[in-house]
Protein backbone atom coordinates (compact mmCIF):
# COMPACT_ATOMS: atom_id res chain seq x y z
CA UNK A 1 0.00 0.00 0.00
CA UNK A 2 1.54 3.54 -1.04
CA UNK A 3 0.17 6.82 -1.50
CA UNK A 4 3.19 8.85 -0.80
CA UNK A 5 1.82 11.55 -3.09
CA UNK A 6 -0.75 12.22 -0.17
CA UNK A 7 1.12 14.66 2.50
CA UNK A 8 -1.26 14.98 5.41
CA UNK A 9 -5.22 16.14 6.38
CA UNK A 10 -5.94 18.97 7.37
CA UNK A 11 -8.77 20.25 9.46
CA UNK A 12 -10.10 23.19 8.49
CA UNK A 13 -11.54 24.39 11.84
CA UNK A 14 -8.31 24.20 14.03
CA UNK A 15 -5.86 22.91 11.68
CA UNK A 16 -5.12 19.84 13.15
CA UNK A 17 -3.21 17.69 10.71
CA UNK A 18 -3.26 14.08 10.34
CA UNK A 19 -1.08 11.03 8.87
CA UNK A 20 -3.55 9.25 5.92
CA UNK A 21 -4.87 6.55 7.95
CA UNK A 22 -4.53 7.85 11.31
CA UNK A 23 -8.27 9.12 11.07
CA UNK A 24 -11.28 8.14 8.97
CA UNK A 25 -13.38 11.25 8.48
CA UNK A 26 -13.92 14.41 10.56
CA UNK A 27 -11.20 15.79 12.80
CA UNK A 28 -12.15 14.25 16.55
CA UNK A 29 -11.47 17.84 18.28
CA UNK A 30 -15.42 18.78 17.31
CA UNK A 31 -18.14 17.57 18.22
CA UNK A 32 -20.29 16.13 15.49
CA UNK A 33 -19.01 16.32 12.00
CA UNK A 34 -17.90 20.35 12.06
CA UNK A 35 -14.20 19.44 11.36
CA UNK A 36 -13.87 18.43 7.82
CA UNK A 37 -10.68 17.73 7.04
CA UNK A 38 -8.60 18.45 3.36
CA UNK A 39 -6.50 16.22 1.49
CA UNK A 40 -3.01 18.26 1.58
CA UNK A 41 -0.52 16.99 -1.29
CA UNK A 42 2.99 16.74 -2.47
CA UNK A 43 2.73 18.53 -5.82
CA UNK A 44 6.34 17.15 -6.40
CA UNK A 45 5.41 13.73 -6.02
CA UNK A 46 2.54 14.51 -7.84
CA UNK A 47 4.61 16.01 -10.93
CA UNK A 48 6.99 12.92 -11.04
CA UNK A 49 4.11 10.92 -11.87
CA UNK A 50 2.03 12.50 -14.26
CA UNK A 51 2.82 12.54 -17.69
CA UNK A 52 -0.71 12.86 -19.98
CA UNK A 53 -0.36 15.05 -23.06
CA UNK A 54 -2.47 18.49 -21.98
CA UNK A 55 -4.42 17.83 -25.56
CA UNK A 56 -8.14 17.70 -24.49
CA UNK A 57 -7.98 14.44 -25.25
CA UNK A 58 -10.31 13.04 -22.17
CA UNK A 59 -11.49 9.46 -22.17
CA UNK A 60 -11.94 9.51 -18.52
CA UNK A 61 -11.18 11.38 -14.82
CA UNK A 62 -8.41 8.74 -14.37
CA UNK A 63 -5.84 10.86 -16.99
CA UNK A 64 -5.48 12.94 -13.65
CA UNK A 65 -5.20 9.41 -11.06
CA UNK A 66 -1.81 10.91 -9.77
CA UNK A 67 -3.65 13.59 -8.80
CA UNK A 68 -6.24 11.32 -6.98
CA UNK A 69 -5.85 10.10 -3.17
CA UNK A 70 -5.87 6.11 -4.33
CA UNK A 71 -2.94 3.67 -3.32
CA UNK A 72 -0.61 2.71 -6.02
CA UNK A 73 -1.89 -0.46 -6.41
CA UNK A 74 -5.38 -0.22 -5.82
CA UNK A 75 -7.55 -1.04 -9.30
CA UNK A 76 -10.15 1.97 -10.28
CA UNK A 77 -13.94 1.19 -9.90
CA UNK A 78 -14.63 2.84 -12.88
CA UNK A 79 -17.98 3.78 -15.62
CA UNK A 80 -16.21 5.87 -17.54
CA UNK A 81 -17.10 8.87 -15.53
CA UNK A 82 -15.21 12.27 -16.59
CA UNK A 83 -14.05 13.27 -19.91
CA UNK A 84 -16.91 15.18 -20.69
CA UNK A 85 -17.66 18.02 -23.43
CA UNK A 86 -17.25 21.43 -22.83
CA UNK A 87 -19.51 23.23 -25.55
CA UNK A 88 -19.39 26.95 -27.07
CA UNK A 89 -22.63 27.78 -27.17
CA UNK A 90 -23.55 30.87 -28.88
CA UNK A 91 -27.15 30.86 -29.35
CA UNK A 92 -27.45 30.83 -25.05
CA UNK A 93 -24.67 33.49 -25.00
CA UNK A 94 -26.92 35.93 -26.77
CA UNK A 95 -29.62 35.50 -25.14
CA UNK A 96 -27.89 35.70 -21.78
CA UNK A 97 -25.81 38.43 -23.54
CA UNK A 98 -22.11 37.27 -22.28
CA UNK A 99 -20.21 34.93 -24.50
CA UNK A 100 -20.75 31.14 -22.42
CA UNK A 101 -19.16 28.06 -22.50
CA UNK A 102 -21.12 24.65 -20.90
CA UNK A 103 -19.39 21.95 -19.68
CA UNK A 104 -22.34 19.34 -19.43
CA UNK A 105 -21.49 16.90 -16.78
CA UNK A 106 -25.13 15.53 -16.92
CA UNK A 107 -22.99 12.87 -19.20
CA UNK A 108 -21.72 11.11 -16.48
CA UNK A 109 -22.46 7.40 -16.25
CA UNK A 110 -25.39 7.61 -13.34
CA UNK A 111 -25.92 11.17 -14.44
CA UNK A 112 -24.46 13.78 -12.19
CA UNK A 113 -20.85 15.02 -11.96
CA UNK A 114 -20.85 13.11 -8.42
CA UNK A 115 -19.74 9.73 -10.51
CA UNK A 116 -16.53 11.59 -10.23
CA UNK A 117 -16.40 11.39 -6.54
CA UNK A 118 -18.03 7.91 -6.27
CA UNK A 119 -15.98 6.25 -8.61
CA UNK A 120 -12.95 7.62 -6.08
CA UNK A 121 -14.62 6.53 -2.74
CA UNK A 122 -15.98 3.12 -3.92
CA UNK A 123 -12.10 2.31 -5.48
CA UNK A 124 -11.12 3.23 -1.93
CA UNK A 125 -13.83 0.96 -0.13
CA UNK A 126 -12.80 -1.83 -2.44
CA UNK A 127 -8.78 -1.83 -1.97
CA UNK A 128 -9.36 -1.55 2.00
CA UNK A 129 -12.20 -4.82 1.81
CA UNK A 130 -15.26 -2.84 2.78
CA UNK A 131 -18.18 -4.82 1.90
CA UNK A 132 -20.82 -2.23 2.47
CA UNK A 133 -21.22 1.27 1.22
CA UNK A 134 -23.20 4.12 2.32
CA UNK A 135 -24.77 7.46 1.94
CA UNK A 136 -27.65 9.99 2.70
CA UNK A 137 -28.69 11.96 -0.30
CA UNK A 138 -31.31 13.77 -1.97
CA UNK A 139 -31.12 11.25 -4.56
CA UNK A 140 -28.10 11.85 -6.45
CA UNK A 141 -25.36 10.86 -4.54
CA UNK A 142 -27.15 7.53 -3.60
CA UNK A 143 -27.93 6.72 -7.25
CA UNK A 144 -24.23 7.32 -8.09
CA UNK A 145 -22.99 5.31 -5.07
CA UNK A 146 -25.54 2.70 -6.17
CA UNK A 147 -24.35 2.71 -9.77
CA UNK A 148 -20.48 2.28 -8.60
CA UNK A 149 -21.30 -0.52 -5.81
CA UNK A 150 -22.90 -2.61 -8.45
CA UNK A 151 -19.94 -2.11 -10.76
CA UNK A 152 -17.80 -3.33 -7.53
CA UNK A 153 -20.43 -5.91 -6.49
CA UNK A 154 -20.49 -4.33 -2.80
CA UNK A 155 -23.53 -3.79 -0.96
CA UNK A 156 -25.50 -0.55 -1.01
CA UNK A 157 -27.68 1.26 1.99
CA UNK A 158 -28.56 4.78 1.34
CA UNK A 159 -30.83 6.93 3.18
CA UNK A 160 -32.84 9.51 1.23
CA UNK A 161 -35.62 12.04 1.70
CA UNK A 162 -39.03 9.79 1.06
CA UNK A 163 -40.25 13.18 -1.24
CA UNK A 164 -37.01 12.88 -3.51
CA UNK A 165 -38.03 12.93 -7.24
CA UNK A 166 -39.20 9.26 -8.50
CA UNK A 167 -36.36 8.93 -11.15
CA UNK A 168 -33.75 9.20 -8.49
CA UNK A 169 -35.34 6.41 -6.52
CA UNK A 170 -36.13 3.96 -9.43
CA UNK A 171 -32.66 4.69 -10.36
CA UNK A 172 -30.46 3.02 -7.19
CA UNK A 173 -33.50 -0.02 -7.01
CA UNK A 174 -32.40 -0.60 -10.48
CA UNK A 175 -28.68 -0.75 -9.29
CA UNK A 176 -29.84 -3.36 -6.56
CA UNK A 177 -29.35 -0.91 -3.35
CA UNK A 178 -31.05 -1.06 -0.20
CA UNK A 179 -33.15 2.36 -0.50
CA UNK A 180 -34.41 3.66 2.71
CA UNK A 181 -37.00 6.13 2.66
CA UNK A 182 -36.41 8.25 5.62
CA UNK A 183 -39.72 10.20 6.63
CA UNK A 184 -37.94 13.40 6.69
CA UNK A 185 -35.65 15.99 5.41
CA UNK A 186 -32.65 15.33 3.54
CA UNK A 187 -30.80 17.01 6.48
CA UNK A 188 -32.45 14.25 9.10
CA UNK A 189 -31.51 11.32 6.47
CA UNK A 190 -27.85 12.59 6.65
CA UNK A 191 -27.21 12.36 10.45
CA UNK A 192 -29.28 8.83 10.45
CA UNK A 193 -26.76 8.39 8.23
CA UNK A 194 -23.67 9.13 10.31
CA UNK A 195 -25.00 7.04 13.27
CA UNK A 196 -25.83 4.06 11.24
CA UNK A 197 -22.04 4.45 9.88
CA UNK A 198 -21.12 4.50 13.61
CA UNK A 199 -22.88 1.80 14.71
CA UNK A 200 -22.46 -0.48 11.94
CA UNK A 201 -18.71 0.88 10.82
CA UNK A 202 -20.36 0.65 6.86
CA UNK A 203 -18.08 2.63 4.62
CA UNK A 204 -19.41 6.31 4.79
CA UNK A 205 -19.48 8.35 1.07
CA UNK A 206 -21.29 11.49 2.87
CA UNK A 207 -20.28 14.72 0.88
CA UNK A 208 -17.70 16.66 2.66
CA UNK A 209 -17.26 14.19 6.03
CA UNK A 210 -15.40 11.10 3.78
CA UNK A 211 -12.01 13.36 3.29
CA UNK A 212 -11.39 11.58 0.32
CA UNK A 213 -14.47 11.21 -2.19
CA UNK A 214 -14.84 14.86 -2.59
CA UNK A 215 -11.40 14.93 -3.95
CA UNK A 216 -12.63 13.58 -7.41
CA UNK A 217 -14.35 16.28 -7.76
CA UNK A 218 -11.15 18.23 -8.34
CA UNK A 219 -10.90 16.47 -12.06
CA UNK A 220 -13.92 18.84 -13.30
CA UNK A 221 -11.33 21.69 -12.06
CA UNK A 222 -8.69 19.61 -14.06
CA UNK A 223 -10.86 19.12 -17.03
CA UNK A 224 -12.17 22.60 -17.34
CA UNK A 225 -8.22 23.52 -17.24
CA UNK A 226 -7.02 21.51 -19.94
CA UNK A 227 -10.07 21.79 -22.23
CA UNK A 228 -10.06 26.21 -21.57
CA UNK A 229 -5.98 26.27 -21.76
CA UNK A 230 -5.19 29.77 -23.43
CA UNK A 231 -8.74 31.13 -23.08
CA UNK A 232 -9.40 30.57 -19.51
CA UNK A 233 -13.09 31.67 -18.77
CA UNK A 234 -13.14 34.90 -16.81
CA UNK A 235 -15.66 32.91 -14.56
CA UNK A 236 -16.97 29.49 -13.70
CA UNK A 237 -20.30 28.83 -12.45
CA UNK A 238 -21.47 26.43 -9.96
CA UNK A 239 -24.89 25.55 -8.29
CA UNK A 240 -23.88 25.17 -4.39
CA UNK A 241 -25.57 22.48 -1.74
CA UNK A 242 -23.28 21.40 0.57
CA UNK A 243 -21.04 22.87 -1.32
CA UNK A 244 -18.21 20.51 -1.77
CA UNK A 245 -18.29 20.79 -5.68
CA UNK A 246 -17.42 24.27 -5.83
CA UNK A 247 -14.27 23.55 -3.81
CA UNK A 248 -13.32 20.28 -5.46
CA UNK A 249 -13.11 22.25 -9.01
CA UNK A 250 -11.42 25.26 -7.73
CA UNK A 251 -9.05 23.46 -6.03
CA UNK A 252 -8.35 21.30 -9.16
CA UNK A 253 -8.13 24.57 -11.22
CA UNK A 254 -5.34 25.88 -8.85
CA UNK A 255 -3.48 23.06 -9.08
CA UNK A 256 -3.10 23.29 -12.64
CA UNK A 257 -1.78 27.05 -12.42
CA UNK A 258 0.62 25.81 -9.91
CA UNK A 259 1.69 23.17 -11.95
CA UNK A 260 1.99 25.92 -14.46
CA UNK A 261 -0.48 24.39 -16.92
CA UNK A 262 -2.54 26.98 -17.31
CA UNK A 263 -1.58 30.76 -16.91
CA UNK A 264 -5.00 31.96 -15.04
CA UNK A 265 -7.27 30.85 -12.85
CA UNK A 266 -11.11 31.94 -13.23
CA UNK A 267 -13.27 33.48 -10.34
CA UNK A 268 -15.94 30.97 -8.92
CA UNK A 269 -19.64 32.29 -8.74
CA UNK A 270 -21.29 29.78 -6.49
CA UNK A 271 -25.27 30.11 -7.08
CA UNK A 272 -28.13 28.86 -4.64
CA UNK A 273 -31.66 28.56 -4.58
CA UNK A 274 -33.19 31.51 -2.26
CA UNK A 275 -35.33 28.45 -0.62
CA UNK A 276 -31.37 27.29 0.58
CA UNK A 277 -29.09 30.31 0.83
CA UNK A 278 -27.04 29.01 3.81
CA UNK A 279 -23.75 29.44 2.03
CA UNK A 280 -24.60 32.53 0.27
CA UNK A 281 -25.82 34.12 3.55
CA UNK A 282 -22.58 33.33 5.14
CA UNK A 283 -20.38 34.87 1.82
CA UNK A 284 -22.52 38.12 1.93
CA UNK A 285 -22.89 37.51 6.03
CA UNK A 286 -25.81 37.99 6.36
CA UNK A 287 -27.60 35.82 9.18
CA UNK A 288 -29.51 32.57 7.81
CA UNK A 289 -33.40 33.15 8.79
CA UNK A 290 -33.76 28.86 9.45
CA UNK A 291 -32.48 25.96 8.53
CA UNK A 292 -35.28 24.07 6.31
CA UNK A 293 -34.61 24.15 2.77
CA UNK A 294 -37.07 24.32 0.33
CA UNK A 295 -36.76 24.40 -3.43
CA UNK A 296 -37.76 22.74 -6.61
CA UNK A 297 -34.23 22.13 -7.40
CA UNK A 298 -33.95 18.95 -5.03
CA UNK A 299 -30.25 18.31 -5.63
CA UNK A 300 -29.15 21.61 -3.65
CA UNK A 301 -32.31 21.90 -1.29
CA UNK A 302 -29.73 21.75 1.84
CA UNK A 303 -30.23 23.47 4.74
CA UNK A 304 -27.11 23.08 6.63
CA UNK A 305 -24.56 22.62 4.39
CA UNK A 306 -21.71 20.17 5.51
CA UNK A 307 -19.45 22.15 3.65
CA UNK A 308 -19.78 26.16 3.93
CA UNK A 309 -16.03 26.73 5.11
CA UNK A 310 -14.62 24.80 2.15
CA UNK A 311 -17.24 26.82 -0.48
CA UNK A 312 -15.94 29.88 1.15
CA UNK A 313 -12.27 29.26 0.25
CA UNK A 314 -13.34 28.61 -3.22
CA UNK A 315 -15.18 32.19 -3.28
CA UNK A 316 -12.55 34.15 -1.75
CA UNK A 317 -9.45 32.53 -2.93
CA UNK A 318 -11.06 33.12 -6.32
CA UNK A 319 -12.14 36.47 -5.41
CA UNK A 320 -15.73 34.98 -6.26
CA UNK A 321 -18.78 35.58 -5.49
CA UNK A 322 -22.34 34.03 -4.95
CA UNK A 323 -26.32 34.84 -6.20
CA UNK A 324 -29.39 33.78 -5.38
CA UNK A 325 -32.20 32.87 -7.63
CA UNK A 326 -35.54 31.75 -7.16
CA UNK A 327 -37.18 28.41 -8.42
CA UNK A 328 -39.16 30.14 -11.74
CA UNK A 329 -35.77 31.45 -12.68
CA UNK A 330 -34.32 27.66 -12.27
CA UNK A 331 -37.05 26.37 -14.42
CA UNK A 332 -37.03 29.35 -16.96
CA UNK A 333 -32.81 28.31 -17.44
CA UNK A 334 -33.64 24.90 -17.88
CA UNK A 335 -36.25 25.49 -20.54
CA UNK A 336 -33.35 27.55 -22.16
CA UNK A 337 -30.51 25.83 -22.05
CA UNK A 338 -32.13 23.10 -23.98
CA UNK A 339 -34.09 24.72 -26.36
CA UNK A 340 -30.88 27.26 -27.11
CA UNK A 341 -28.22 24.16 -27.13
CA UNK A 342 -29.64 20.56 -26.95
CA UNK A 343 -28.69 20.16 -23.61
CA UNK A 344 -30.95 18.59 -20.68
CA UNK A 345 -30.25 19.58 -17.18
CA UNK A 346 -32.19 18.89 -14.26
CA UNK A 347 -33.41 22.53 -11.91
CA UNK A 348 -30.09 22.14 -9.85
CA UNK A 349 -27.98 21.66 -13.17
CA UNK A 350 -29.38 24.54 -14.91
CA UNK A 351 -29.32 27.13 -11.87
CA UNK A 352 -26.44 28.34 -12.96
CA UNK A 353 -27.29 29.62 -16.11
CA UNK A 354 -30.05 31.19 -13.62
CA UNK A 355 -27.03 32.69 -11.50
CA UNK A 356 -25.30 34.13 -14.95
CA UNK A 357 -28.71 36.62 -15.58
CA UNK A 358 -28.74 37.59 -12.11
CA UNK A 359 -24.70 38.09 -11.50
CA UNK A 360 -24.80 40.31 -14.96
CA UNK A 361 -27.84 42.53 -13.55
CA UNK A 362 -25.99 42.63 -10.58
CA UNK A 363 -23.41 43.69 -12.24
CA UNK A 364 -20.68 41.06 -10.80
CA UNK A 365 -19.98 39.64 -14.05
CA UNK A 366 -19.45 42.09 -17.01
CA UNK A 367 -20.69 41.41 -20.70
CA UNK A 368 -17.17 41.42 -22.11
CA UNK A 369 -16.37 38.67 -19.62
CA UNK A 370 -17.05 35.29 -20.61
CA UNK A 371 -18.05 32.66 -18.24
CA UNK A 372 -17.96 28.64 -17.88
CA UNK A 373 -21.22 27.49 -16.58
CA UNK A 374 -21.24 23.97 -15.41
CA UNK A 375 -24.28 21.16 -15.83
CA UNK A 376 -24.07 19.30 -12.45
CA UNK A 377 -27.08 17.01 -13.64
CA UNK A 378 -29.25 15.31 -15.92
CA UNK A 379 -32.93 16.45 -16.91
CA UNK A 380 -33.93 13.07 -17.40
CA UNK A 381 -33.94 11.99 -13.57
CA UNK A 382 -36.66 15.30 -12.89
CA UNK A 383 -39.28 15.11 -15.35
CA UNK A 384 -41.82 16.49 -13.18
CA UNK A 385 -39.98 19.51 -13.26
CA UNK A 386 -39.21 19.38 -16.29
CA UNK A 387 -42.84 19.44 -17.53
CA UNK A 388 -43.38 22.38 -15.30
CA UNK A 389 -40.62 24.06 -17.21
CA UNK A 390 -41.88 23.46 -20.59
CA UNK A 391 -45.39 23.02 -20.73
CA UNK A 392 -47.04 19.89 -22.37
CA UNK A 393 -47.48 18.39 -25.36
CA UNK A 394 -50.32 19.46 -28.18
CA UNK A 395 -52.54 16.79 -28.63
CA UNK A 396 -53.92 16.17 -32.00
CA UNK A 397 -56.08 13.83 -33.63
CA UNK A 398 -54.57 10.62 -35.67
CA UNK A 399 -54.83 12.70 -39.20
CA UNK A 400 -53.60 15.06 -41.51
CA UNK A 401 -56.29 17.58 -41.34
CA UNK A 402 -55.48 18.20 -37.69
CA UNK A 403 -51.53 18.86 -38.37
CA UNK A 404 -52.71 21.63 -41.07
CA UNK A 405 -54.70 22.72 -38.40
CA UNK A 406 -51.45 23.68 -36.83
CA UNK A 407 -49.42 24.68 -39.64
CA UNK A 408 -51.35 25.48 -42.47
CA UNK A 409 -51.43 23.60 -45.69
CA UNK A 410 -47.57 24.59 -47.03
CA UNK A 411 -46.39 22.61 -43.53
CA UNK A 412 -44.60 25.88 -41.89
C1 LIG B 1 -25.03 17.36 -5.45
C2 LIG B 1 -25.40 18.24 -6.55
C3 LIG B 1 -25.09 19.61 -6.55
C4 LIG B 1 -24.43 20.30 -5.38
O1 LIG B 1 -23.17 19.84 -5.09
P1 LIG B 1 -22.53 20.14 -3.62
O2 LIG B 1 -21.22 19.50 -3.69
O3 LIG B 1 -23.45 19.52 -2.63
O4 LIG B 1 -22.49 21.62 -3.47
C5 LIG B 1 -25.45 20.36 -7.64
N1 LIG B 1 -26.09 19.82 -8.70
C6 LIG B 1 -26.40 18.51 -8.75
C7 LIG B 1 -27.11 17.98 -9.94
C8 LIG B 1 -26.07 17.68 -7.69
O5 LIG B 1 -26.40 16.39 -7.75
ZN1 LIG C 1 -9.97 20.12 14.08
Amino acid sequence: MSMKHVKNLECVQCGATYAPGQVSYTCPNHSGVSGILEVQYDYDRIRERFDEPLDGDIRSQWKYRAFLPVDDDATPVTLGEGGTELYDAPRLSEQLGVETRVKDDGRNPTGVLKDRATSVSVTKAMHASRGIVTCASTGNAAASLAGYAARAGVDCRLFVPSDAPVGKLAQPLVYGADVLAVDGSYDEAYDLSMEATEEFGWYNRNAAINPYQVEGKRTVGHEIAEQTRGDVPDWLVFSMGDGCTIHGAWKGFREFRKMGFVEQVPKMLGVQAEGAAAIHDAFHEHGSADELASTRADSIAVGRPRNTVKALRALNESSGSSVLVDDEEILRAEKLLGSTEGIYAEPAGAAPVAGVRTALREGLIEENESVVVVVTGNGLKDTESAMEASGTATEIAPNIEAVNELYGTDGD
